[in-house]
């Protein structure tokens, strides 16, 4: 009998209505995980519910902040006991690496940890109005519920990014994990439970986006959407939202370029975009999918990607030797098929790799790609492929190479690799992306702000700046005279 999982709703497991389940497969082995309740609109509306309710308790109001930041902290330390049990199962569900899982893992409770110490100082602000008698002050309030749409590339980091600071600021939430990876976010909810949130702070319903996610994004007492996913989902979600005028943090697709010149250490440029497009498969948002090289040293950083790509060892990701797992699930293997026939079909060159990759699993894998003879015309180039391919190009010049960078409708991150100091600061003025990597790539915290520009999303995700996507300002105004109040039909300044 395989496991079934249920929502977690108001502290409790909870059938779905439909008593619907669906199964949860592993993509390395095709194997049958467990199976996961499918969430409707009855689920949801019993979660926001609960979720509503236990915003207005005084078991929660009426806690002091301080005392919040302790939950988030203890969250963080079962989080850090209960690692490797995570780590594991999300490589199950996803296929990443386990030894990248365990990785996200053991910097997750940093996560937590962060928000915990910044929830007892959301602060506002006393302001000047030039009269003497008034006293006008702001304060942050929390939002209400927030609903919280996750994907399946990394589940528990990039629901930690949403959670810490919007459970900081004292708002409760719903999640709708990702119908490929439910397990460890309803792992989650049962840790927050433990470690002593209030019932109904913490919700989770599982189910497919159409149905669980859609009704979450429609519910009318949702306060705010956070959502990290593709841009065509966010863009509905934001068009949702903006309807009932409630705000939304996006996080969506890139196509990330990383730009290596002419005075580069091209050694370490090509580990760069080694790990910038073939880790966790290329299933990652900031992707350095767009490989711009300056001409004189072209050559050299296409022999030693395809050279190191052609070698990375693919295989079960629980194995510690494995460096490439699978695809997440079978549509992802499909789409990335799809783009490199495509690729090939508007003139691109398949330069290495450009097959199911030959692995003894029956799952999802591909082989890392390098695509030559590409151009910012093709779809290849244009297009989030969220899979193991890197598209090659050379250029002559940094006017070029700004321009050609520029030439996307996302923005989301950008790798520069230069020994040339001032070329490093001007690079990152001139690129039109929120994260800028110089001479290193991929590399994340809790404490740096990071946000999309273009079509790669809409508001702040990490650092101080973060909270307050999660807070409402309000502005007091306090008369502190004793006069007799004057004319009512002349505004006081
Ligand atoms: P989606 O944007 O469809 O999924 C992200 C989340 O949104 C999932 O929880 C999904 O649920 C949910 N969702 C889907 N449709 C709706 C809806 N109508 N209303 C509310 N919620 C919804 O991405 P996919 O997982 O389908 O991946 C497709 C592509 O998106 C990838 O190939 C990649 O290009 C991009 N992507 C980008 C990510 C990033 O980090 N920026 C992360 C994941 C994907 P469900 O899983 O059940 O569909």
């Amino acid at each position: 009998m395989s496991q079934k999982y249920s929502h977690f709703i108001n502290g409790t497991w909870s059938e779905p209505a439909s008593g619907e389940y669906f199964a949860s497969t592993n993509p390395a082995n095709l194997e049958h995980l467990y199976d996961v309740a499918r969430g409707g609109e009855r689920d949801v509306h019993k979660a926001v519910t609960a979720a509503r309710e236990a915003f207005r308790s005084n078991a929660w109001a009426n806690m002091s902040q301080t005392k919040r930041g302790k939950l988030l902290r203890k969250l963080g330390d079962l989080i850090t006991e209960n690692a490797e049990e995570l780590a594991r199962s999300e490589s199950l569900d996803n296929g990443k690496l386990l030894r990248e899982m365990r990785g996200q893992l053991a910097s997750l409770p940093d996560y937590l940890y962060y928000y915990a110490g910044l929830a007892d100082k959301i602060q506002g602000s006393q302001i000047p109005t030039n009269d003497l008698a008034i006293l006008n002050y702001t304060q942050r309030e929390p939002l209400g519920v927030v609903a919280a749409i996750t994907p399946w590339n990394s589940p528990l980091t990039l629901t930690t990014s949403k959670l810490a600071p919007a459970l900081a600021a004292g708002n409760t939430v719903v999640i709708k994990p990702s119908e490929y990876t439910s397990r460890t976010i309803l792992r989650f909810a049962e840790l927050a439970s433990e470690a002593g949130f209030p019932d109904g702070v913490v919700n989770v319903v599982t189910g497919y986006g159409h149905e669980a996610g859609n009704a979450l994004t429609e519910h009318r007492d949702i306060a705010k959407i956070s959502f990290t996913g593709s841009t065509t989902t966010g863009a509905m979600i934001a068009q949702k939202a903006s309807a009932r005028f409630i705000g939304t943090t996006l996080e969506l697709g890139g196509k990330s370029p990383n730009i290596i010149f002419d005075d580069a250490n091209v050694s370490n440029a090509a580990m760069g975009v080694i790990a910038g497009i073939f880790a966790a498969a290329g299933q990652t948002c900031i992707a350095g999918s767009r490989v711009f090289a300056h001409r004189s040293i072209y050559d050299e950083l296409l022999e030693r990607v395809s050279e190191r790509a052609q070698s990375i060892k693919m295989g079960d990701p629980m194995d510690d030797a494995t460096e490439l797992g699978p695809l997440a699930f079978d549509k992802q293997l499909e789409k990335v098929q799809h783009y490199v026939k495509l690729g090939v079909s508007e003139g691109a060159t398949i330069y290495s790799g450009g097959d199911d990759a030959d692995v003894d699993l029956p799952g999802y894998f591909y082989s890392p790609t390098v695509l030559t003879d590409v151009n910012n015309d093709m779809s290849v180039v244009r297009e989030e492929i969220f899979g193991p391919v890197a598209a090659v190009m050379p250029f002559d010049t940094e006017d070029e190479v700004v321009g050609l960078a520029n030439d996307t409708e996302y923005g989301l991150a950008a790798g520069v690799w230069t020994q040339n100091l001032a070329r490093a600061h001007r690079m990152s003025r001139r690129l039109e992306a929120g994260t800028i990597w110089v001479n290193t790539y991929r590399a994340m915290s809790p404490m740096s702000p990071r946000q999309g520009f273009k079509n790669s999303g809409v508001g702040i995700e990490h650092g101080l700046e973060s909270i307050n996507e999660y807070t409402k300002l309000k502005s007091v105004w306090i008369n502190t005279s004793e006069a007799e109040v004057g004319d009512p039909f002349v505004m006081r300044g």
